[in-house]
């Protein structure tokens, strides 16, 4: 190689080396700049780093001394609650899930007596072994291991009820325990000897106070009965002296002791009944029965007071509702024969009217709303809530006049609440009231009256009728089977509408300028003569003489029942109109017609024989003086034995057997009388007498085999009654001679 070649080659080979020098260098400069970056990045880092580290410290500092400030407060909080749980004097502690003692206060382990072993640390199970080991529980009735068993099983249950636990000492403590959340039981334990022994107290004191109660109740109701026997010789004696011969002064004399007497006794009853409410005595006797024939009952009994002050009472029955239900009838009539009579009582004028009304509940029941309702005095805003308290009457000016016990009422809603039902009531001072019932009866097996198919032909009526309440009633009625009805206010009206078509026509016997039979003669004079009247009065046995009762078809008692309609409409139907026909006595009319009704005389041989049994004197001598116009003969014995003995000496044809009577009593007499008949043969009708059928006692007497009973006062009528239901075929004719 040459030189030349060779200088070159190293030339080339020094530039290369020069330039890969500067490329070197230029890559250490970069190297260095990046580590400088890298050294200033790093110190930023330190120094951040730093400064986190001083506040963490800080932070640190700052949460360990919050830490104190909040365990000192802890501290503090939990010495409190020692303190106030240490305070309490009720036992409080705690149990973990395992039913281990937590804690407890003094109290709580004061409950066991000082024994060392029930601390803190305890299990429950040791504590309740213990309490019956060492005798600190009073197991009651249960065996120590029953207790125990039913401690264990309360306690593990989810929510233990809380239970009262005696200790041998008599204290008793209520055991109230709660289970938390992670299975922790809170346990309570309550000191209620003073409540238990309070308790006590009251419950000896309510006892005490019920039996004075009922011994008053007790008390008053015998007093009661006491008192009528008596009462009833003065009222009976009273009604035998009206029959005899006396001046217009004695009469009125007599007729006072008997009204008196008869009012004495209406009070005597509302207290015995009262009495027996309260004593618990009363019961209900359900039986079939229908409800509007006992309404009908009730308006007849009160009827003579009501026309006496000029008042209609009207009756206002759901035609479609049945009438025989399953209930108390001598109670229902009872309340009825309140509330009416205390709506006649309070009303001067207008009327009363009752409505029943009823829906059918579920299977045989029906919900039966009764109203009464009167236009009388009313009932002022502030009274009407204590006029249902017992002897509340509202007591004013006004009605100082009224008499009465101030027990109606009281006795009336008791008896509806043992019924189930409820009493309530509207009224208005000045205007009058609304006294209401609701009860649920079941409707009777048996026949209903069912609203008549009505016959062609008979579509029209006429009512006539001042009062237009009870044309209103009577229009719902008629209209509600069928029938067109004709509204006339008054005769003069009547005539002047009557037009061919009308087929019969119902008037009110009372009217102004014409009345009902008034009209009826009018009618019957004119082209109208065949259509049937019928007259609606409230008193149908007025007159019996007057000849122009021929002109009516008929005469109805007023207020009209729904029987006595429906009969009347299918006696039109069957026999068509018979305007000429002598006027139809009412059921009533008929009823006393055929009582005073003289047998035919005959000649058979023997008197009707009939043994009184009664160890009062003086109602011996009521009870004879009553049966004195009958032709029978009578015998008396003083007590059961001698009824007994008059049984087969006197074979009487029937018995009146007082029930209370010294030596033996009526139903011992009967079951002896019965036990003679066992043997011999004969079924002699025996009828008790009680001074007041006090309940069960009703049931008592029939037990013993007495046919039927009465209750004291006697009434003539009744005995009378009796002693014709039971007159034998072959004696005398036994009518009174002064019927
Ligand atoms: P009594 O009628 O024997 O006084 P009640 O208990 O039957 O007792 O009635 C209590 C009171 O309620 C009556 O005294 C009377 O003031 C008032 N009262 C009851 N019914 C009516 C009525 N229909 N109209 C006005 N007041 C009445």
């Amino acid at each position: 190689m040459s030189l030349a070649n060779k200088l070159a080659d190293e030339r080339r080979a020094r530039l290369a080396a020069e330039r890969l020098l500067e490329l070197k260098q230029s890559e250490l400069s970069a190297a260095n700049r990046k580590l400088g970056r890298h050294a200033l990045a790093l110190t930023r880092q330190i120094g951040e780093t730093q400064a986190e580290v001083a506040t963490v410290r800080d932070e640190n500092e700052k949460v360990k001394s919050d830490l104190t400030v909040a365990n000192e407060k802890i501290e503090i909080a939990e010495r409190r609650l020692w303190h106030s749980i240490q305070t309490i004097q009720d036992g409080f502690a705690f149990y973990d899930v395992d039913g281990t003692m937590i804690g407890a206060n003094t109290a709580y382990l004061g409950l066991f007596d000082g024994l060392e072993e029930v601390l803190p640390g305890v299990p429950y199970a040791r504590i309740v072994q213990l309490m019956t080991d060492e005798g600190i529980v009073n197991t009651e009735n249960l065996g120590a291991a029953d207790w125990r068993a039913m401690m264990t099983q309360r306690w593990e249950s989810p929510s233990p009820e809380p239970i009262v636990i005696r200790l041998w000492n008599q204290e008793y403590i209520k055991l109230i325990d709660q289970r938390g959340h992670g299975g922790d039981i809170v346990s309570l334990a309550l000191n209620i000897t003073a409540t238990v022994h309070y308790e006590a107290d009251l419950k000896t004191a309510r006892q005490k106070a019920e039996a004075a109660n009922r011994a008053k109740s007790a008390f008053l109701a015998n007093m009661s009965h006491e008192i009528r026997t008596p009462m009833n010789g003065v009222v009976g004696m009273a009604e035998l002296l009206t029959d005899s011969e006396l001046d217009e002064e004695q009469l009125l004399y007599v007729n006072t002791i008997k009204n008196s007497g008869e009012a004495l006794l209406v009070i005597i009853n509302d207290v015995l009944d009262y009495s027996k409410i309260e004593a618990d005595k009363l019961i209900l006797h359900p039986e079939p029965f229908d409800i509007e024939r006992c309404i009908h009952e009730v308006v007849m009994l009160l009827q003579p007071t009501a026309r006496d002050k000029g008042l209609d009472i009207l009756v206002d029955f759901d035609l479609f509702l049945p009438t025989r239900f399953v209930g108390d009838p001598g109670r229902m009539r009872q309340i009825l024969t309140n509330l009416l009579g205390n709506a006649i009582k309070f009303t001067a004028s207008g009327h009363v009217l009752i409505r029943v009304t009823g829906i059918h509940d579920k299977g045989d029941d029906f919900n039966i709303h009764i109203s009464i309702e009167d236009t009388g005095i009313g009932i002022s805003e502030d009274k009407i809530e204590h006029i249902f308290g017992e002897f509340n009457q509202v007591e004013d000016d006004r009605n100082r006049q009224f008499e009465g016990t101030g027990l109606g009422l009281a006795i009336s809603q008791r008896l509806i609440g043992k019924m189930g039902g409820s009493i309530w009531v509207d009224s208005e001072e000045g205007k009058g009231s609304v006294f209401g019932f609701k009860v649920t009866m079941a409707k009777a097996d048996g026949p209903e009256a069912e609203p008549p198919a009505l016959p062609k032909g008979l579509n029209q009526a006429m009512v006539v009728g001042e009062q237009s309440l009870n044309r209103t009633i009577l229009d719902k009625q008629l209209g509600q089977l069928g029938i067109e009805v004709t509204i006339c206010s008054s005769g003069a009206e009547a005539l002047e509408t009557m037009r061919d078509g009308i087929d019969f026509v119902f008037a009110e016997h009372n009217m102004p300028g014409m009345d009902g039979i008034e009209l009826a003669e009018a009618l019957s004079t004119g082209k109208s003569s065949e259509v049937p009247v019928f007259l609606i009065s409230s008193n149908p046995g007025f007159a019996q003489n007057d000849p122009a009762r021929q002109y009516l078809h008929a005469i109805l008692q007023k207020p009209l029942s729904r029987n006595e309609l429906f009969t009347r409409l299918i006696d039109l139907k069957t026999r068509g109109s018979q305007a000429d026909e002598a006027p139809q006595p009412t059921e009533e009319v008929k009823e006393t017609s055929q009582q005073t009704e003289l047998p035919e005389p005959t000649d058979k041989p023997r008197l009707m024989r009939v043994l009184a049994a009664e160890d009062n004197k003086t109602n011996q001598l009521v009870f004879r003086k009553m049966v004195k116009t009958l032709n029978i003969e009578i015998q008396f014995a003083k007590n059961g034995i001698e009824a007994v003995a008059a049984f087969t000496e006197f074979q009487p044809d029937m018995i009146f057997m007082d029930i209370s009577m010294p030596k033996m009593d009526g139903k011992e007499a009967t079951r002896e009388i019965r036990k003679l008949e066992a043997t011999q043969g004969g079924h002699v009708p025996i009828i008790a007498l009680t001074a007041h059928a006090m309940d069960g006692d009703s049931d008592a007497i029939l037990a013993a085999g007495l046919d039927h009973y009465m209750t004291k006062p006697l009434r003539k009528a009744a005995i009378h009654e009796r002693i014709q239901a039971h007159y034998p075929e072959d004696v005398q004719p036994i009518a009174p001679n002064d019927a």
